[in-house]
């Protein structure tokens, strides 16, 4: 007979059993298990050790106080933002916690945040997809160990707190905390995975962060003398966070989410835009188009999940095969198209003989459907190439004519270049072969 109390305990070891953060790489739960200890051994240090005013009791109260209208003020606005996962989170917590690094004793700065982030997750995020309790979990120990650090820099310069100087090193250290704990914790989410720029984020992100953090150093400057002065940075505030979720919209629309490579209907714009301006200056450039051979054989083998990390390789080499200035998009399934700004015929054929090589020789380590790691290599990729305005003078023109020196070079045995002068030569060795 099984007693309530067996059942509870079964009941309750089974939803841990079952929880997300279990598929969560190994490495990336024992740095965030590493992370909540070292946050939770410090506040405990911190309680032992620094004796809490009053009246800093009351600053909390009145910091989380303003950081839940805050949320309740732009709820909808971080639902709609965080129901997308495009860019790495920015955030506006931010805004709330550097004064509290500052003005308050550490062990009630994680208080601070644990509210904050508490009242977050049940009003703004329950029920997103995109929003895992253990990545809250993570977000608020990262921000509390930056806190810390933002605290202990202030404790370093020895400064008044209220002085430049402390608000400047509280603010630097903030800033550059954030960047390490959202960095690393990126990294250890997928280690092969990780480029410099994804770590870092673009300079857009990390000029918005650098906005909160500005804003923080101005509400720390406020709220011990105005509190209700701190009012008039919710319109600024509201107005940042309506851009980030404008920046997060345009990059959904443009980009290709699978390759972060342009999307088809982008790719088109930008290209009709290279023809007005290749045509103004009389001009040329070259368009690749890139279809992966025998690409169905990868999800047939492997799984579809293996075949998007195929087609994400594909598009990274792409793109560093292009220059930045070069348009490069996904046209859709495993087709890649380039418009290769100001590049003759002769160039635009030794770009594409450069990327064909390169894809024969990418190695792509994933797994297939049962988990079980596998290596993935040896794939090639035909490549038609049109130029404007020797093959068409619309980009429609241009790229019908490098889709059909695609199929020339599969009818062809695949794993070529064929560009439309050659298609004249294909088809006489095609007429030839089929003769013989
Ligand atoms: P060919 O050499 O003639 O180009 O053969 P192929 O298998 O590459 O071409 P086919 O057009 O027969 O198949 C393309 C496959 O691409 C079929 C489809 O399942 C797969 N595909 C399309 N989009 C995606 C995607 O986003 N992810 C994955 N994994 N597969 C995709
Ligand atoms: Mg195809
Ligand atoms: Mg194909």
């Amino acid at each position: 007979m099984i007693t309530s109390e067996e059942r509870a305990g079964h009941r309750s070891a089974l939803t841990v059993a079952t929880w997300e953060l279990w598929k969560r790489p190994d490495h990336w739960i024992a740095y965030t298990g590493l992370s909540v200890a070292t946050m939770l051994a410090l506040t405990g240090v911190f309680a032992a050790s620094i004796a809490i005013a009053s009246s800093q009791v009351l600053l909390c109260f009145l910091l989380a106080g303003l950081a839940i209208a805050h949320t309740e003020a732009t709820r909808r606005i971080e639902r709609q933002r965080r129901s997308m996962s495009v860019t790495p989170h920015i955030n506006m917590t931010s805004v709330w916690v550097l004064p509290g690094a500052i003005l308050l004793p550490p062990q009630l700065t994680a208080l601070l945040v644990t509210v904050i982030y508490l009242h977050l997750g049940y009003r703004s995020w329950a029920g997103l997809r995109t929003v895992n309790p253990h990545r809250t979990v993570a977000n608020a120990t990262s921000m509390t160990l930056t806190a810390f650090a933002a605290w202990a820099a202030v404790q370093f310069v020895g400064a008044d707190t209220a002085s430049v100087t402390s608000i400047c090193a509280a603010s630097l250290a903030f800033f550059l905390m954030n960047a390490v704990f959202t960095g690393t914790g990126l990294y250890f989410a997928a280690p092969k995975k990780a480029t410099v720029q994804a770590l870092l984020g673009s300079w857009d992100d990390n000029i918005l962060e650098a906005s909160t953090v500005c804003i923080g150093a101005l509400v720390l400057v406020v709220l011990p003398h105005q509190p209700v002065l701190v009012l008039l940075v919710f319109l600024p505030l509201y107005l940042l966070q309506r851009s980030v979720l404008i920046k997060q919209l345009e990059e959904l629309a443009t980009t290709d989410q699978k390759t972060q490579l342009l999307n088809a209907t982008t790719w088109q714009q930008g290209a009709v835009r290279e023809v007005a301006r290749a045509e103004r200056e009389n001009g040329q450039f070259g368009a690749l188009m890139i279809d992966l051979d025998h690409f169905k054989s990868i999800n047939d083998t492997y799984g579809h999940l293996a075949g998007d990390d195929v087609l994400k390789g594909v598009a990274a080499l792409v793109k560093a095969e292009t220059r930045t200035q070069d348009l490069a998009g996904r046209f859709g399934g495993e087709e890649f198209v380039v418009l290769l700004t100001s590049s003759s015929k002769h160039e635009s054929v030794a770009v594409a003989e450069r990327i064909r090589q390169r894809i024969s020789e990418m190695v792509i380590k994933t797994q297939d459907n049962e988990g079980n790691p596998v290596v993935i290599e040896q794939r090639t990729a035909s490549v038609g190439v049109a130029t404007f305005p020797l093959d068409g003078r619309t980009i429609d023109e241009v790229m019908a004519s490098a889709d059909a020196s695609v199929y020339a070079a599969k009818r062809n045995g695949r794993n070529r270049v064929v560009s439309s002068p050659d298609l004249a030569t294909v088809a006489e060795v095609t007429l030839e072969a089929v003769a013989a």
